[in-house]
């Protein structure tokens, strides 16, 4: 169920409505629009008791949400949700396209430092790093955890990127929300609901990627999980689900894009590193997946890929990823966007002093 607010309505009426919500024993989650607010209603278990919600001053109408998935959906809120990065020009979702580029894994501070350079050099806004890896062995490389947080926290304060890195439980999640400014959700958890909630009550910005055989319903159930614990800020990631196919470590599914975007308002970006699994593969889909309408790529950059410890077959170069932002910066005015190079971050009040 949706309380939809009218467009003059104020703040105090909304909050009336949410009391009035809470009263009936349910959770309001406004989420405010262009042109006006919307209320979305959670945590009934069969159909949602109206009460007298249609007549509190400042309503609209109440309507039925009839998918799956509520707050997730464009019937909640219309236009796209931008997330926005405090003190900075940094944004997800919108008109400009967020690049989020670095290791498959933090190997040490030398090699963080030497890619996040040529990272800010090429103008990408975000520093991804690995510091809890998923690996499918358990003998393989594990990450370098909270050190890796606080060599990446360090490049944050020396180039201005803000950090993305995955949480890969409970206990990591904790760590990588109080280190790190956007918080990944890897493929084989998009269905850990516990995580998910717990994500859910963060305030940060949680990315989210496709499952490996994930439907586009499961997909936004899992952002779902998120923002019906209050935490309204999810981008979705498609990258690459199982198929036959056996040229490529996984099959990207570009057409997900529109498909997301007609349904949700959800920022959806795409990695190409890990939708092909091949290096020479990259670069013609993330300029397939901008010119679909993505709002951003999130892209593996190594400087010596042969001698990486997890992910180098795929891992680009760094002069590979700066013909990545020019090809990015034409292709982005076709479909309405424009490719941010650099980014802004206001001097705080300890750098004034
Ligand atoms: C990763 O982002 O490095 C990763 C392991 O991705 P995924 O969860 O998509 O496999
Ligand atoms: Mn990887």
């Amino acid at each position: 169920m949706l309380v939809v607010m009218k467009a003059q309505a104020t703040q105090e009426q909304v909050q009336a409505v949410c009391d009035a919500i809470a009263q009936l024993g349910y959770r309001a989650h406004p989420l405010p629009g262009a042109q006006r607010t919307a209320i979305g209603i959670t945590g009934n278990k069969g159909a949602v008791e109206r009460g007298n919600l249609e007549a509190l001053p400042g309503v609209a109408e109440v309507i039925r949400v009839s998918k799956p998935y509520k707050l997730a959906s464009r019937d909640v809120k219309e236009e796209d949700t931008i997330i926005r990065f405090p003190g900075t020009d940094a944004t997800m979702g919108g008109d400009g396209l967020a690049v989020i580029a670095g290791p498959c894994s933090v190997e040490s501070r030398e090699q963080a430092f030497a890619i996040a350079e040529q990272i800010a050099a090429a103008g990408a806004q975000f520093f991804r790093g690995g510091a809890y890896k998923p690996r499918t062995s358990p003998y393989a490389f594990q990450g370098l955890g909270l050190d890796a947080l606080k060599i990446m926290a360090e490049i944050r304060d020396k180039f201005g990127l803000r950090i993305v890195t995955e949480a890969l439980d409970g206990e990591t999640l904790n760590l990588v929300a109080e280190w790190a400014d956007v918080v990944q959700i890897g493929a084989r958890n998009m269905q850990n609901f516990s995580l998910l909630k717990r994500a859910g009550c963060l305030r940060k910005p949680v990315l989210i990627k496709r499952g490996l055989s994930a439907t586009l319903e499961e997909f936004l159930m899992a952002a779902e999980y998120v923002m019906s614990e209050g935490n309204y800020e999810v981008i979705l990631c498609e990258r690459g689900v199982r198929t036959f196919s056996d040229h490529a470590r996984n099959t990207l599914d570009l057409s997900v894009i529109p498909a997301v975007r007609r349904v949700s308002h959800l920022p959806i970006v795409v990695d190409p590193s890990h939708g092909t699994g091949r290096r020479e593969s990259v670069l013609p889909m993330a300029r397939a997946a901008v010119a679909a309408g993505a709002h951003g790529i999130l892209v593996e950059v190594h400087h010596q890929p042969d001698k990486a410890l997890s992910d180098g077959p795929q891992s680009i170069y760094p002069d590979q990823l700066a013909r990545m932002m020019d090809d990015l910066e034409q292709i982005a005015p076709v479909v309405g966007r424009h490719l941010v190079r650099g980014i802004r971050v206001e001097a705080t009040t300890a750098d004034n002093a």
